[in-house]
């Protein structure tokens, strides 16, 4: 393209597209948005949990707009993604679940960027299904960043990690848990079984993308 036409659309339209870096109104372009949804959504295992789905992997356009959006940090990069997961559909049946729960990422974090994350992502997606959002754990201990532990020590880091409000009053009720990105599970695995001590039966797992 022509570099004086380049400047124009850039001075008229402000924002680069994060991954392909395209000038134009949203933080990821259409073109890099389809691209994405032409990608396969992604079933795992993890002990613990009896079905985890996440509906991106972890790379290229969705990984560019979460690091965007967790290091902006941007809302209207998460509202964008939202908006993307809902065109994707969830790939589980979220009007089945008793009780959908996003997983709070650490306090200090989430003070700081004003939002929850996976609550927001999700939040569309489970009212279209006629569900609601419970966000009933709260983090009471803050912990050493995972990635730089191994697999029992990541265990050891996160055991313990939530509350449940008592709000949550299960006996052998359905739980969803929904998260942002799930790595080695560990986080998601803690929060499972405090839910479980709790009184919930089936806990499954849906994310927006797997690393
Ligand atoms: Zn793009």
């Amino acid at each position: 393209m022509n570099v004086v036409l380049k400047r124009w659309i850039r001075y008229f339209l402000p924002i680069q597209c994060v991954e392909c870096g395209d000038a134009q109104f949203e933080v990821l372009c259409a073109v890099c948005q389809t691209t994405m949804l032409e990608t396969s959504a992604v079933s795992l295992s993890l002990e613990g949990i009896d079905r985890v789905a996440a509906l991106f992997r972890y790379s290229g356009s969705i990984k560019a707009l979460i690091h965007h959006i967790k290091f902006g940090p941007s809302r209207e990069g998460a509202a964008l993604l939202a908006a993307v997961a809902h065109r994707r559909g969830s790939v589980l049946p979220l009007g089945d679940y008793d009780w959908i729960i996003p997983i709070p990422g650490s306090t200090a974090r989430e003070r700081l960027r004003g939002f929850c994350l996976p609550d927001l992502i999700f939040r569309p997606m489970v009212v279209t299904a006629g569900g609601r959002m419970s966000p009933i754990l709260r983090r009471i201990r803050e912990t050493r960043p995972l990635f730089e532990l191994g697999a029992s020590e990541r265990k050891a880091e996160v055991a313990g990690i939530f509350s449940v409000s008592p709000q949550f009053v299960s006996l052998g009720e359905s739980v969803l848990l929904v998260d942002d990105i799930v790595t080695s599970g560990a986080t998601a695995q803690s929060a499972a079984d405090t839910l479980r001590r709790a009184g919930a039966g089936r806990v499954d797992l849906l994310t927006v993308a797997a690393a």
